[in-house]
């Protein structure tokens, strides 16, 4: 590939990963059209956690500055016992994290940083985005990617250097290839909600070691998260549970009660919130791919939870598609790369690290989860371990500066 070929690049979907790609794709001099079946970008999710890694990418795309505003620093993250609402673990993060691993520790609502990452896409002329454009079906050899668009009234045909496939955890492009066998439902069920500062409960108020914090309250089989966003105006409520599987939805509705049975013993600041935000619940099924894949073919490569949807139990999933998308960026950027040899190496090292992050979030689940005597030897080496082995534990996954983007 040289400098002076044509450079397009087609993507399909414009979540984190497409749009993140975008950007920094577009950093390094290609062209890109975005394809999103959505006709138009709503407010859709809940709060999403933007660790370290995830926030030195956003600075250097210029995406960062955009989304402050929105989102929240927050003082600490804590561990918390569900059951009798004791603090577990406390570990500093605001500018301890930042002095740590220089970049800040953020939380957000998903539709704040998707429109931080839509208003630098608009601002970028080598980028054009496309709603309502469901891509259908793709081919690609040698020479670059094929697409065909269902543009709703029209079917279009677009051709690229290259085809990267954002579209999410039920990839219809790697379904295409897979047979549809690729994303699993993992049993369990994410339920989401949020209220204003002003209402949150005051049993919730008073149970918080600190109101501007992360805290996850860990019981038998299922975990609580509480964080703010929205600068604060709002807090976000995430419940794990084990569930059934309801099919491919990200916001069926939620019955409050069931949820509180699943609560069923926990602290009475958790049932108010529940009990608060009753109209509200919703949940999503957490499906993962068991078999991570970044290459689809020669010219196609697939980015975010298209490649490897993984459990929320690390909180990467976000961080993860902004990494992918500027380890490709930085693979493929030069003047006249190899690019079998510039893919064959991006996919070695994005599965290593997906591996490392994938395995973190299964002890998260085994110690959140754990039950009876396990759950007594948690928390005693929670009380008793000083917090900054704890947070050196984490260097290698908020400290990495690995992409290569710059
Ligand atoms: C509606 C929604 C709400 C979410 N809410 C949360 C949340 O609250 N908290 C959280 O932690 N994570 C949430 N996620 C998941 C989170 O965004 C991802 O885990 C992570 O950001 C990786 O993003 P991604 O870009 O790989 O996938 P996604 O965010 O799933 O984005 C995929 C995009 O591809 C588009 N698409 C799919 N098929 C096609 C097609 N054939 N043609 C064109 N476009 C296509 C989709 O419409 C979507 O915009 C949500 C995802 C979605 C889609």
């Amino acid at each position: 590939m040289t400098a002076s070929a044509v450079r397009q690049i087609i993507i399909s979907g414009a979540g984190v990963a497409g749009l993140t790609a975008a950007l920094a794709l577009a950093a390094k001099g290609f062209e890109i059209i975005i394809f999103e079946k959505a006709p138009r970008l709503s407010e859709v999710g809940a709060g999403l956690q933007l660790a370290p890694n995830a926030t030195r990418l956003l600075t250097r795309l210029g995406v960062l500055d955009r989304l402050l505003p929105q989102a929240v620093t927050p003082d600490a993250l804590y561990l918390q016992d569900g059951a009798r609402g004791t603090t577990l673990l406390r570990m500093a993060l605001g500018d301890a994290a930042e002095t740590r691993w220089h970049a800040p520790y953020l939380v957000c609502h998903r539709a704040d940083l998707q429109a931080a990452l839509i208003a630098a896409v608009h601002a970028h002329p080598a980028i054009s985005i496309r709603l309502g454009s469901n891509v259908i079906s793709h081919e690609a050899g040698k020479d670059g990617a094929t697409v065909r668009i269902d543009a709703g009234d029209r079917i279009e045909e677009h051709h690229g250097t290259m085809l990267l496939a954002c579209d999410g955890v039920w990839s219809a492009r790697r379904a295409a290839v897979e047979h549809d066998r690729s994303a699993a439902f993992t049993g369990y069920i994410a339920w989401r909600a949020s209220l204003a500062a002003e209402a949150l409960p005051e049993a919730l108020r008073a149970a918080l070691p600190e109101v501007n914090s992360v805290s996850a309250w860990l019981g038998r089989g299922v975990h609580f998260i509480v964080y703010p966003v929205k600068a604060g105006k709002f807090f976000n409520f995430v419940a794990i549970t084990k569930g059934r599987d309801p099919g491919r939805e990200w916001s069926s509705r939620g019955d409050s009660l069931a949820l509180a049975a699943a609560f069923s013993g926990w602290h009475t600041a958790i049932h108010a919130v529940i009990g608060a935000a009753a109209e509200q619940w919703t949940f999503w099924p957490l499906f993962q791919i068991d078999r991570p894949r970044f290459l689809l073919n020669e010219r196609t490569v697939l980015l975010g939870d298209a490649a490897h949807a993984m459990t929320p139990f690390a909180a990467q999933g976000a961080a993860m598609a902004i990494e992918d998308a500027c380890a490709l960026a930085a693979a493929l950027g030069g003047d006249a790369v190899d690019w079998p040899a510039a893919l064959s190496r991006f996919n070695e090292e994005r599965l290593a690290r997906i591996a490392s992050v994938a395995r973190r979030g299964s002890l998260n689940r085994f110690a959140y989860h754990a039950a009876g005597p396990l759950a007594l030897g948690r928390n005693m080496l929670l009380r008793s371990r000083p917090p900054e082995r704890f947070i050196a534990d984490l260097d290698w996954l908020y400290g990495y500066d690995g992409t290569g983007f710059i």
